[in-house]
């Protein structure tokens, strides 16, 4: 692959299409007859199962073939109810203004909370069924596949409260849990920060003040960054009672099963051990210097003495040149295939089914998502393209995602749920391989440069802002189980997170930050930091170990997604890589494996800055 990559920003009269096609799934957008067919099927199967299970509960002694036949077709309908909701979420990202899609989507999340329901009678059963009769359940032929999955969904249920009890928490969960994480959001919608622009005085969302945070002017960065932390200040008093309070609901009901350990919810999610977490953040704790000296010599390219928080994320330069759409598609699937000639041919099927909307157009949802459909076995990428070799890097980030889902189309619906942490292992590798080759291809130091900052600047962001994330989030629940924390103290406890995660290398940080990152807030998954640190490391491992391997790693590789679903992270490393990951060997290969790009950074900076001279 040679200079075929440079050229002229993302033309839309190319090879591949920019416009996804959503008529090849249910023709007529949110209109769509044959769609409205569908939900409305889907609803009806809901009810019926509702009804088959309530029977089957009803019995005295439980039918093991009948509860059988009922989770194989739970499973079907599962299906469907993914399947609403990924056409739906591709409607309403192409346009925001589809109000027809915005009615679909309250639709879509009355089927999931039915489909929810039906699960609790599904657990409640489990725990009911005598050891005899789980045997039995479990000898049937069709369980079998999905042993797994039963059995860990059995485990949970025995390490929770008595049924009754649990759905009452459920109940009030909807006022006094998650409704603090809405308060949340509503405060934040009419949140204003003044921002000085050319001398005049601007009001932005939250949102628009964050993208100006990257500004190439140092200045303008410092002048959002000051009004950015004043915004939520203003508003702390606020934040303080809801983060204290969905805090506390959580540890009441942590408290009301006996859970010590915050950590053993989002452990038990992310399927893995505290001894695996633990040694994950010691062999990076272990390997900071390696990054504290990247941040020092960067902070040298940007003429400062040591970075503040917001400079951490700063271009060096904006010598990087456009790529467009068609040369990101050649590029993608020819690097691709030179680690798996498989996912190479599945990237070109997604390019030309027309399966990526990457149109830069106004009216589209902001950001990047990949969506999957279990019965037509297809996805979706949605994101806006504008040729940076960022974008580029999100592209194939994204069809990792799919190819993930692709790998796994023939399992059983319930061994296709793999957690967070390995969600992103796939889409990482991917995204790799592509921000590898670009760096390869660079034609000048300084666009090498840059691109290289832009990997390092993610190895920052794993490796200390999510650990700083982690370090408050687990502190502040602690002190938390003791009574309510005064707002000067969650300043005190981010900063010093902060400090200990940067490990001291930046002259500025964010004390509000425990208000202003959304992930504090989040009530749907408690402890949203540690898995994308897990996903990037493990996922950089894997890669290291495909670099050395060649096109043999391939296989290996598919069966590793495949298992993504049932097994737990030590023995999915176990059984595929051979690797102990309670230990820091494994870890601390996938480090090393970055620390390459560390000593080339160094060098390529070093003649950067005699240049200068
Ligand atoms: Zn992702």
């Amino acid at each position: 692959m040679g200079t075929a990559v440079r050229g002229g920003g993302a033309s839309k009269e190319g090879r591949y299409r920019q416009t996804w096609n959503l008529d090849s799934i249910f023709k007529g957008g949110s209109g769509s007859k044959q769609f409205a067919q569908f939900l409305t099927n889907t609803e009806t199967d809901l009810s019926t199962m509702k009804m088959k299970l309530e029977k089957a509960a009803a019995k005295d002694a439980p039918d093991p073939e009948e509860w059988a036949y009922a989770i194989e077709r739970l499973q079907t309908v599962g299906m469907k109810v993914r399947e609403v909701n990924a056409f739906v979420s591709c409607l309403t990202a192409q346009d925001v203004h589809d109000k027809e899609a915005r009615r679909l989507g309250g639709k879509t999340k009355e089927l999931a909370s039915l489909y929810r329901q039906l699960f609790s009678i599904v657990d409640e059963q489990l725990l009911q069924f005598t050891d005899a009769q789980w045997h039995a359940f479990m000898e049937q032929e069709n369980m079998k596949k999905i042993a797994d999955n039963l059995q860990e969904r059995r485990d949970l249920a025995k390490e929770k409260l008595p049924s009754e009890q649990e759905q009452l928490i459920q109940k009030l969960s909807t006022d006094g849990y998650h409704a603090w994480g809405e308060l949340y959001n509503t405060i934040v919608g009419r949140m204003k920060v003044d921002i000085r622009e050319k001398g005049i005085k601007r009001s932005y969302s939250v949102g628009q003040a964050a993208n100006k945070l990257s500004d190439k002017n140092r200045a303008v960065r410092r002048h959002v960054f000051r009004q950015f932390e004043q915004a939520w200040e203003n508003e702390a008093e606020l934040f303080t009672g809801t983060l204290n309070h969905l805090a506390g609901f959580r540890l009441a009901s942590y408290e009301a099963r006996g859970w010590e350990n915050v950590l053993k919810e989002p452990l038990m999610i992310n399927r893995m051990k505290q001894e695996t977490l633990d040694t994950m953040w010691e062999t990076i704790e272990h390997n900071k210097s390696l990054f504290t000296e990247y941040l020092h010599r960067k902070a040298e390219l940007l003429g400062v003495d040591k970075l503040a928080i917001y400079d951490v994320s700063a271009p060096l330069t904006k010598e990087v040149p456009q790529v467009s759409f068609d040369e990101a598609a050649d590029m993608i699937i020819e690097q691709f295939g030179r680690f798996s000639p498989e996912m190479a041919a599945f990237a070109e099927k997604a390019f030309k089914e027309e399966w990526i909307e990457a149109e830069n157009r106004d009216g589209k949802r902001p950001g990047g998502f990949c969506t999957s459909f279990p019965i037509r076995e297809q996805s979706r990428i949605f994101m806006t393209y504008d040729g940076s070799a960022s974008n580029v890097a999100t592209l194939a980030h994204e069809l990792g995602h799919a190819y993930h889902q692709h790998v796994m189309n023939d399992l059983p619906y319930m061994a296709q749920g793999y957690a967070m942490n390995v969600a992103e292992t796939a889409s990482t590798f991917a995204e790799m391989i592509v921000a590898d080759a670009s760096v390869k291809q660079a034609s000048s130091r300084r666009e090498k440069l840059q691109l290289l900052d832009d990997k390092l600047n993610r190895s920052v962001a794993f490796f200390m802002n999510i650990h700083s994330r982690f370090l408050f989030e687990t502190r502040f629940y602690e002190e938390r189980k003791n009574g309510l924390v005064s707002q000067e103290r969650l300043n005190e406890l981010m900063t010093e997170a902060q400090k200990e995660a940067y490990q001291d290398s930046l002259s500025e940080y964010s004390p509000m930050f425990w208000a202003s990152k959304l992930h504090f807030h989040i009530t749907g998954v408690p402890f949203y930091n540690f898995p994308y640190t897990f996903g990037y490391l493990f996922s950089m491992g894997i890669y290291a170990r495909a670099a050395e391997e060649g096109s043999s790693f391939e296989a290996k590789y598919t069966e590793l997604l495949r298992d993504t679903g049932r097994l737990d992270v030590e023995t999915l490393a176990d059984k595929h890589l051979g690797e102990d990951i309670t230990k820091p060997d494994f870890w601390q290969k996938a480090i090393d494996f970055l620390k390459e790009d560390v000593d080339t950074f160094m060098k390529l900076s070093e003649e950067e800055l005699s240049s200068k001279k």
